[in-house]
């Protein structure tokens, strides 16, 4: 999609700080961070949000998954054989939910305390 900001990044279009990509995944740090690791990862593919991937390509949801770890173990959030000191994932969906960018993404937040439940 032309006018999609994040497909735009997917194309080279608009500059990204890159952590992480495969030929289906990319990953990116956030514009505004929120913690000290704020790492967007989205399918190169558009999906206006995650259940419509889900419907579409449950596969390729379980890679960004995937990708958001390794996002995460890269990041030091997480060890490859522990749960240290560990990290959250976020996906809004909808305007209600924050939602400001209609194509799929996970936010991947750690390096604070982060709380729960948020506000
Ligand atoms: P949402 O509010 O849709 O859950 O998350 C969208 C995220 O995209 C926000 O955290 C926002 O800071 C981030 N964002 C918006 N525009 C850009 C941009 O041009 N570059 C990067 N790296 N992040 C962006
Ligand atoms: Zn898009």
């Amino acid at each position: 999609m032309s006018d999609c900001l994040f497909c735009r990044m997917v194309a080279g279009e608009i500059p990204a700080d890159v952590v992480h990509r495969t030929d289906r995944v990319l990953a990116f740090r956030d514009i505004n961070p929120q913690a000290p690791t704020h790492v967007l990862v989205i399918p190169a593919e558009h999906h206006r949000n995650i259940g419509a991937l889900a419907a579409a390509d449950p596969g390729l949801l379980g890679e960004v998954v995937a990708a958001a770890h390794a996002v995460a173990v890269a990041e030091r959030l997480v060890t490859g054989d522990g749960n240290e000191p560990g990290y959250r994932l976020v996906t809004n969906t909808g305007p209600q939910a924050g939602q400001s960018v209609d194509h799929v993404h996970l936010h991947v937040l750690g390096g604070r305390g982060l709380g729960w439940p948020p506000g």
